[in-house]
C-alpha cells in the first residue's frame, strides 16, 4: 500500500481540470497520488454550452477527451459520478466504489437554479451541461421536421421561448438568430413563422453592462428577429409556455429554455456542507471554514469581493483563477508551507451575440462592440485552449478560423 497523501480532485471542468494539471506541475510523482474523478471520460467546454444548444458549433468541437490532457500514467483517472461526501471519514462515495482522500478540491461546477418556480423543472430544458445542451438542439429541429411533415401543426410550435436575459439566455439568443433561418431554409419554412423570444424580470437585460452597450445588444438581436421582453417576471412553466407579469399572460412555445440562475452542484448541499445562495463559503485560501485539507472552488464556492463586499460571479475566468490558488496550497500543506490567499484579476467580461457580434468591457473599462468584441472572445476562448492542452488542442479545437 502507497504511504503518499492521495489528493483526490472532484469535476473535470475549467476548475478541476487546471488544478489537476497544476498540481501535476507542482507535485512530483513521489509527493503525492493525484486522483480525478468526473462524470464522462471527456471534459467538455461549458462556455460553448449556448452554441451547442443552438446547434451552431459541432458537438466535437465542445469536447475533450480527458486522457487527451492529462495522462493516466501520472494522474489516476476516475470516470464516475460523485453521490456525497462523507467529511467525518474523509471519503467520496461514488455510484460505483468510494475513494479516501488526504486532500479534497470539490470542483463540480453549477446546476441551472429555477428558484422553485411552479413546472419549470418539469417543462423547461437547460443549458446544464454537454447532453441537456445537445438536447435542447436536438429538440429544436424535432419541432421544425415536425412541423414541416404535419399540416396540422400550430405555428407556436416553432418559437423559442427563453427565460432570463443573463449572459447565457442573451448569448444563447444570439446563436440561434443566426440557426433558424438556416433551419428555415433545411425545412422549408417561412422565417417569418419563428418567433425567438427572450424575458426577463429585471428592467434590463444584461445588467452588468453599461447602458451603452446593453442597447447595442438589443438593437443587433432585434434587428435579427429576435423579441425582447424586459420587466417582465417569469411566474410559471407550462407545457405550454410561460406565464409571465402581473397579468399572468400565456406565451406559447415550442421549445422552453430556463437561463434564469445558476447554484452550486447539490452534491454539495447533500453532503452537509453550509450553502449560501446554493454556494459555499470558502476562506481566502479558498478551504472550507474548518477544514484543513478541503477546497472548494469553481462554481460550487462562494468567494467574497471583500472590498466590494460582494461575491465574485460564477465564471470560468475565476474558476481556473481559483485552480492556481489551489494548487499552490495543496502544495504548501504538503510540504509545510505557508499558504496563499486568493487574488482575482479581472481580465474583463465578453457577451457574444452570435459569431460575429458581440458586447465587451475589458481591462480599464475599454468598451468593445461588434466584429472586435467577437475577436476578443475567440481570443478568451483559445487562451483556454492553449493553456489546458497547448498549441496541439488548440490547433485541434480552437477557433481561429477567419469569419
Ligand atoms: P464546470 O465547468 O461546470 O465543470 C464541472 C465538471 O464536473 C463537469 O465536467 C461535470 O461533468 C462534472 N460533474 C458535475 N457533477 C458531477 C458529479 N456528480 N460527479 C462527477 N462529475 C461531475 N464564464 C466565463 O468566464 N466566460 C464566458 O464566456 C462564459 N460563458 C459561459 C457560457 C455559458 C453558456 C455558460 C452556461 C456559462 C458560461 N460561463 C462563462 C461560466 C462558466 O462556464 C462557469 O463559471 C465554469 O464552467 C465553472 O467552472 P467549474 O469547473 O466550476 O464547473
Ligand atoms: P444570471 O444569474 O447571470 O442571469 C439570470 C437572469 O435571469 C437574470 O438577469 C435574472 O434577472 C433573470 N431571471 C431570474 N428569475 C427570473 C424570472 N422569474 N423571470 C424572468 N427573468 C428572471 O445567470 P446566467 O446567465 O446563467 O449566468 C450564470 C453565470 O455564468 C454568471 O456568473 C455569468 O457571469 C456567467 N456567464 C458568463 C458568460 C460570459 O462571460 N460571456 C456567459 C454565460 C454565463
Amino acid at each position: 500500500m502507497s504511504s503518499k497523501p492521495k489528493v483526490v480532485v472532484l469535476g473535470a471542468g475549467y476548475a478541476g481540470m487546471m488544478t489537476t494539471k497544476k498540481l501535476m506541475k507542482n507535485l512530483s510523482p513521489e509527493e503525492a497520488e493525484i486522483i480525478l474523478v468526473n462524470k464522462h471520460n471527456y471534459h467538455y467546454q461549458t462556455t460553448w454550452l449556448h452554441e451547442l444548444a443552438a446547434g451552431t458549433i459541432n458537438p466535437n468541437q465542445v469536447r475533450i477527451m480527458i486522457s487527451d490532457i492529462i495522462s493516466p500514467n501520472r494522474v489516476r483517472l476516475i470516470y464516475d459520478t460523485v453521490v456525497e461526501i462523507d467529511q467525518e471519514n474523509q471519503k467520496v462515495i461514488l455510484e460505483n466504489s468510494e475513494l479516501i482522500y488526504d486532500y479534497l478540491v470539490i470542483s463540480l461546477g453549477y446546476e441551472s437554479n429555477t428558484f422553485g418556480i411552479q413546472g419549470m423543472d418539469e417543462h423547461a430544458f437547460f443549458i446544464e451541461n454537454f447532453e441537456s445542451s445537445q438536447l435542447i438542439r436536438e429538440h429544436i429541429e424535432y419541432q421544425f421536421a415536425k412541423y414541416h411533415n404535419d399540416p396540422n401543426a400550430e405555428e407556436s410550435s416553432l418559437a423559442i421561448l427563453v427565460g432570463g436575459g443573463g449572459f447565457t439566455g442573451i448569448e444563447f439568443i444570439g446563436e440561434l438568430v443566426e440557426k433558424i433561418p438556416k433551419l428555415c431554409k433545411k425545412y422549408d419554412i417561412d422565417r417569418g413563422k419563428v418567433k425567438i423570444i427572450n424575458v426577463e424580470a429585471a428592467p434590463t437585460i444584461l445588467p452588468v453592462f453599461d447602458k451603452d452597450l446593453v442597447a447595442y445588444a438589443k438593437k443587433s438581436l432585434q434587428e435579427r428577429g429576435a423579441e425582447i421582453i424586459e420587466g417582465t417576471k417569469i411566474n410559471e412553466c407550462t407545457e405550454e409556455g410561460f406565464i409571465v407579469g402581473e397579468n399572468n399572460e400565456l406565451i406559447k412555445a415550442g421549445t422552453i429554455v430556463w437561463t434564469g440562475g445558476v447554484k452550486g452542484s447539490s452534491v454539495v448541499e447533500k453532503s452537509g456542507f453550509e450553502i449560501t445562495k446554493g454556494r459555499v463559503t470558502v476562506n481566502g485560501d479558498l478551504r472550507v471554514p474548518g477544514f484543513e485539507n478541503l477546497f472548494i472552488i469553481g462554481d460550487c464556492a462562494w468567494v467574497m469581493n471583500k472590498v466590494e463586499e460582494r461575491p465574485y460571479p460564477p465564471t470560468a475566468q475565476a474558476a481556473m483563477q481559483h485552480a492556481s490558488t489551489c494548487a499552490n496550497n495543496i502544495r504548501a500543506l504538503i510540504r509545510n508551507e505557508p499558504l496563499e490567499e486568493f487574488v482575482f484579476s479581472d481580465k474583463g467580461t465578453v457577451a457574444s451575440l452570435g459569431v460575429t457580434d458581440a458586447i465587451g468591457s475589458i481591462l480599464n473599462g475599454t468598451k468593445l462592440v461588434g466584429k472586435s468584441a467577437a475577436t476578443m472572445k475567440k481570443v478568451v476562448d483559445d487562451r483556454y485552449l492553449l493553456l489546458l492542452g497547448g498549441p496541439k488542442l488548440l490547433l485541434k479545437k480552437g477557433k481561429f478560423r477567419p469569419f
